[in-house]
């Protein structure tokens, strides 16, 4: 699944993996994972993130490549936060086997919106738990809500800056295939879930 930061592509990924009963694979969560038991890649990708920047391929790729290799993914499985870079998506190519079909469904949202999105998000200081300013706590245990550390206006800048340089070339890369259906995100979720849904159905043939 495709989309710039804040076209809510994490939640959908969560929600349509729920749906067909496969793996959400997050590279983002992924990453988090290894971090906490490697301090010096922590410590790299602190840096790397803080910067509104993206982590290295070769990181990313190993993390997939490993993450694929487990049983569970062998009925399907969604990917989300990877592809980031054209080098990435190669390498997905060669990391499924010929005949899986790679289905890629990119979320479009217009840059504004994005914009207003990222300004909104919200994190909870307590439980991580995230929320948007619309809320005044946190709605899992009532927590004190702050921006998330990379929400602010200068590192949206740069991720949005870093995402038209970087992942914008992939939705190209892949836009010429059949298996590439673009969706608008910029309606409410379930509208979003639903063309997601059928999009994918479309691809796939009627399951
Ligand atoms: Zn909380």
């Amino acid at each position: 699944m495709l989309g710039p930061p804040g076209a809510g592509k994490g939640t959908q990924a969560a929600r349509f993996a729920r749906s067909r009963q496969v793996p959400h694979i997050s590279t983002g969560e992924v990453l988090r994972r290894e971090r906490e038991k490697d301090p010096e890649l922590d410590r790299q990708a602190r840096a790397t993130m803080d910067a509104g920047r993206l982590v290295d391929d070769d990181v990313v790729i190993g993390i997939v490549r490993r993450r694929l290799a487990q049983p569970d993914t062998r009925d399907g499985f969604v990917l989300d936060g990877f592809p980031r870079t054209l080098m990435q998506a190669e390498a997905l190519d060669h990391l499924l086997d010929d005949g899986v079909p790679l289905v890629v469904v990119d979320i479009e949202v217009p840059e504004e919106t994005l914009i207003e999105r990222l300004r909104a998000r919200r994190v909870c200081a307590r439980c991580g738990a995230p929320a948007t300013a619309a809320l005044t706590t946190c709605g899992a245990c009532g927590g004190p809500l702050i921006p998330r550390s990379d929400d602010d206006d200068r590192v949206v800048q740069e991720r949005l800056r870093v995402y038209a340089e970087q992942t914008q070339p992939i939705v190209e890369f892949y836009r010429r295939r059949p298996t590439f259906r673009s969706v608008d995100g910029d309606q409410p979720q379930d509208a979003v879930a639903a063309d997601i849904s059928s999009a994918v159905a479309a691809v796939l043939g009627v399951q």
